[in-house]
C-alpha cells in the first residue's frame, strides 16, 4: 500500500460525485440539491465530503449543529447551511454570525427567533418545518394558523422555506407515506392562501428521491445514498449506488487450530476441524459491531471469510481455513470495496441495524485516506 497501516478507512469522493450524479438523474432539472454532512457527513469526513460536492452543482448543505457550520465558515464553504433538526436558543447568536437557515420545529422556537430578531435589532431568514405524521421536529398541522399571524406581526422574519420529514419514504406503497404528503401538501396551499410563498419547499431523503413519483418540491436532502448506502433493498433496482467508505486492514497474526481447541473471549468459537484462523486488527473499539461475532464476513482475495469468535475491542478473527497458504500481511476488506464485496447494507444486516450507523461509528476512529 506504499505506507504501513494495519486498519484503515478509504474513502472514495469520485463515488461520492458519482452518487451525487446518479440522484441527479431521478430529479427534473429545476430541483436542487441539498446534500446532508451532519455527524461529520456520516462519518466520512465533513470538510472533505463538502469540498467534493461542491466540485458538483449544490444548493447548499444539511447540518445539525453550529460548531459544523464553524468548520464550513472557516473553510471558506460561502453555501447555504441549512440547520435541519431545529435548534437550541443559545445557538442563536452563532446561527446568526455564521449565516445559518435554521429551521423553526415549534411555536417556541418561533418565539425565540422573534424574541432574538426585536432585541437584536436583526432579519432572519429560516425555513419551517411541519409535523405531517412522523411526530418527531416539526410544527403540528393545527398550529399552523398561529404560526401565520405570528409571522404576519414580525415581518424582520421572512420565511423561505417549507420542509417535512417523512417516516418511511423507502415504502411508498404504506398509506402513511401518502398520508404525510396529503398532509404536506395541504400546509403548502395554507401558507399561499395566506400570502405566504416559500422559495423552496422539500420534503425528501435518499429514498423519497429513489421513490417519489410526482411531487418532488425543489429541494431534495439525500444523505445515506451520496455514501453509497442503500436506504432499502428494492432500491437497487432503481439506482446504482457505488461504494464510498471501504475499510481494510491486514491479517497481522495466523494461529493453526487443532480440532477442538478454542479461539477468544467465551470462548464462542471452538474448532470443528484444523483451522486456520487470521487475526485482524479492528474491533468494537474502532466502531466495528461486537455483535457480528461468529456472523460477520470479510473478503480476502476476493472470497468471502467467516468472522469466528468473539470480536474483542481492537481485535477479530476470520476463519482463513479455505483460503490457500494464507500470508501475514495479506490484505482484507471489512466493508465496501472496488466492487463492493463487503456491501453496507448487507454487513448492517447481520448486525441489526442500518449502513448509517456502521459509517457514522467506523467514522469515529480508523485513519481516513482520500482518494
Ligand atoms: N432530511 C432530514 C431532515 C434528515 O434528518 C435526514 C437524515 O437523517 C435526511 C434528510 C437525509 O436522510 P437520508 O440519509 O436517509 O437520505
Amino acid at each position: 500500500m506504499g505506507i504501513f497501516w494495519t486498519r484503515l478507512l478509504e474513502i472514495n469522493l469520485y463515488n461520492l460525485k458519482e452518487n451525487l450524479r446518479s440522484l441527479r438523474k431521478l430529479l427534473p432539472e429545476e430541483v436542487e440539491i441539498l446534500p446532508v454532512i451532519k455527524n461529520d457527513a456520516y462519518g466520512h469526513g465533513l470538510l472533505e465530503v463538502a469540498r467534493a460536492l461542491t466540485e458538483e452543482k449544490v444548493y447548499g448543505f444539511g447540518i445539525s449543529e453550529p460548531y459544523e457550520a464553524h468548520l464550513l465558515r472557516r473553510a471558506g464553504f460561502i453555501h447555504p447551511l441549512i440547520l435541519l433538526s431545529g435548534f437550541e436558543k443559545d445557538w442563536l447568536p452563532d446561527i446568526k454570525v455564521l449565516r445559518i437557515t435554521p429551521v423553526v420545529t415549534s411555536i417556541f422556537t418561533l418565539e425565540w427567533l422573534i424574541d432574538f430578531t426585536l432585541k437584536k435589532a436583526v432579519t432572519f431568514e429560516f425555513h419551517l418545518k411541519v409535523d405531517t405524521g412522523m411526530h418527531r421536529f416539526g410544527v403540528p398541522m393545527h398550529e399552523l394558523l398561529e404560526i401565520i399571524e405570528r409571522l404576519r406581526e414580525n415581518p424582520q422574519l421572512q420565511l423561505t422555506g417549507l420542509m417535512t420529514h417523512l417516516a418511511c419514504s423507502e415504502r411508498p406503497e404504506d398509506p402513511i407515506f401518502h398520508a404525510q404528503i396529503k398532509e404536506f401538501k395541504k400546509a403548502l396551499s395554507l401558507l399561499t392562501s395566506e400570502g405566504f410563498n416559500p422559495k423552496f419547499v422539500h420534503l425528501y431523503n435518499s429514498a423519497g428521491i429513489i421513490f417519489s413519483e410526482d411531487f418532488k418540491g425543489n429541494l431534495v436532502r439525500p444523505g445515506i445514498a451520496l455514501y453509497g448506502g442503500y436506504p432499502c433493498n428494492k432500491a437497487r433496482a432503481r439506482i446504482r449506488l457505488k461504494p464510498v467508505m471501504t475499510l481494510k486492514s491486514k491479517v497481522v497474526e495466523i494461529k493453526h487450530l487443532k480440532k477442538g481447541e478454542i479461539a477468544g473471549y467465551g470462548p464462542t468459537f471452538t474448532a470443528k476441524r484444523e483451522t486456520l484462523l487470521g487475526i485482524i486488527p479492528v474491533g468494537y473499539g474502532d466502531g466495528y459491531p461486537r455483535i457480528l461475532s461468529n456472523k460477520g464476513f470479510a473478503v480476502i482475495r476476493g472470497q468471502r471469510v467467516p468472522i469466528v469468535g468473539t470480536i474483542s475491542m481492537k481485535a477479530l478473527y476470520l476463519d482463513l481455513t479455505e483460503i490457500p497458504s494464507p500470508q501475514l500481511g495479506e490484505e482484507v476488506i471489512l466493508l465496501g470495496g472496488e466492487r463492493e464485496e463487503v456491501p453496507a447494507d448487507e454487513l448492517a444486516q447481520l448486525a441489526d441495524t442500518i449502513s448509517y450507523e456502521l459509517f457514522c461509528n467506523l467514522g469515529k476512529i480508523i485513519p481516513r485516506r482520500y482518494k
